[in-house]
């Protein structure tokens, strides 16, 4: 491991936005073999991380099934319930402190993967949210489960506009 910190292989997307979604363009091929992308409902999600904030959803229903109007927050987020399948409301998570739930150490990514090896990828329990959220470590000392991390972001000429615009840091 010669740096302390993992860095990233990959350039910023290009982002159009139509309506209130953004599109990613994401050229894996060259220009000519752009993918085009659009987050759609999910847009708030990948604007706030550029933004510097993590943005869940919880479903606000009172007829939902399980919620009963007062969901728990998804992480990442999801458009609708999929208890209820009805739209579901957005909400900052002000404290993005969480631990170490699971992890994999990446020695050798496969084609495409934009992070430099070595990496941990690590799946993360925060506070008040229902689901573990997947992202990865930018540190790369010894780890374990149980320790403590926080979200770090991505933002303004940094952003790549992609779920790697979230990442977290042990605290
Ligand atoms: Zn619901």
């Amino acid at each position: 491991m010669s740096k302390d910190k993992v860095e990233l292989k990959t350039k910023p997307s290009k982002i159009d936005q139509v309506g209130d979604a953004w599109i990613l363009h994401f050229p894996r091929f060259g220009e000519e073999g752009t993918h085009f992308h659009t987050y759609g409902m999910l847009t708030p999600y990948f604007k706030g991380l550029t933004e510097g904030k993590l943005m869940a959803t919880w479903c606000a229903n009172p007829k939902c099934p399980i919620s009963r109007g007062k969901g728990e927050l998804w992480l990442p987020p999801r458009a609708d319930c999929p208890d209820c399948h009805q739209p579901m409301e957005w909400k900052r998570i002000e404290n993005t402190k969480g631990y170490i739930y699971a992890y994999t150490y990446v020695e050798r990514g496969g084609a495409g993967l934009e992070i430099e090896t070595p990496y941990y990828q690590i799946d993360v329990k925060i506070d008040g949210v229902c689901t573990i959220v997947k992202s990865y470590l930018l540190d790369r000392k010894p780890i374990k489960i149980g320790d403590k991390v926080k979200a770090g972001f991505l933002t303004g000429k940094n952003a790549t506009h992609t779920s790697l615009d979230l990442y977290f840091e042990l605290i």
